[in-house]
């Protein structure tokens, strides 16, 4: 879930124990969307994908971070084309070939928070248009391309900046959101900073091993320009043009950032299950 935009204050550092809670939550966060992934099919609607969120939350034992967030009522996030963030799962919305659909799963495990997101096109990938598909593929790289950025000593601004140039340096004039940003994440959804997908104005916080973010670069294929729809939440682009959405929490260290919600099971030590 992203962060309406609002100054600044100060940066919470967690300490290797909370670090520790933070790779569980991240991981949950990552498998229930992984699982999500799997089932997403033409004919469901965003309200079984909704439902099958519960399920997979409740096998874990954890909860939705979003549900009643500030009276959020969905259990995940899910935004299909013109939506871009902060969508409600409807009985009524069946997704459909070519749909672009995202996903934004956040889950609290013992008190400790996991955010991720991604985007997918329903049924056949190739027979979607190349823009579409080059949106996708662009918002994603700016994503991978800022995490070495996610280094102790470097600039939130140059995080930031290599998310934008990521996206500027294509043939392609993709929109960037700006209303709505990245955050700090732990055991508060919202923490600081913020993490425009654009290089800010202003003077920025330095990054130190510890902290950790949420990133998640939000592109559109028409203008940046977004509004909320009358039910307070969905964010669509104003051209109704396609948008995509990517997110992961990203631990800051000494060497780049470590991806907390990019943990295939397998790959899960036996102490870090729950
Ligand atoms: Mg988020």
């Amino acid at each position: 879930m992203a962060k309406k935009k609002r100054r600044n204050s100060s940066i919470v550092i967690k300490n290797p124990t909370e670090i520790e809670s933070m790779r569980k939550a991240g991981f949950i966060a990552s498998d229930v969307l992984q699982g999500l992934i799997a089932a997403l099919e033409i004919g469901k609607s965003t309200k079984d994908m909704d439902d099958l969120a519960a399920e997979l939350m409740k096998e874990h034992g954890v909860k939705s971070a979003f549900l009643n967030y500030h009276g959020f009522p969905g259990q995940i996030c899910i935004s299909v084309n013109e939506e871009v963030i902060h969508g409600i799962g409807s009985p009524t919305r069946i997704l459909a070939a070519g749909d672009v659909v995202k996903m934004d799963v956040g889950v609290v495990a013992n008190g400790w928070i996991g955010d991720n997101a991604s985007t997918h096109i329903m049924g056949d990938v190739q027979a979607a248009d190349l823009e579409t598909r080059q949106l996708l593929h662009a918002t994603e790289q700016s994503l991978f391309d800022c995490i070495p950025y996610a280094k102790d000593g470097v600039n939130l601004a140059d995080l930031c900046g290599s998310i934008e140039d990521s996206v500027r340096n294509r043939e392609q004039n993709f929109g960037i959101v700006r209303e709505f940003v990245g955050h700090g994440v732990g055991s508060i959804l919202h923490e600081e900073p913020q993490i425009p997908n654009y290089r800010p104005l202003g003077k920025q916080p330095t990054l130190r091993s510890g902290m950790i973010l949420a990133i998640e670069p939000m592109m559109t294929a028409g203008k940046p320009k977004v509004k909320i729809l009358d039910d307070n939440w969905t964010v669509v682009t104003t051209d109704r043009k396609h948008s995509a959405h990517f997110e992961h929490t990203v631990l800051v260290t000494d060497n780049g950032g470590e991806l907390l919600t990019d943990r295939p099971r397998a790959a899960l030590p036996k102490q870090m299950l729950l």
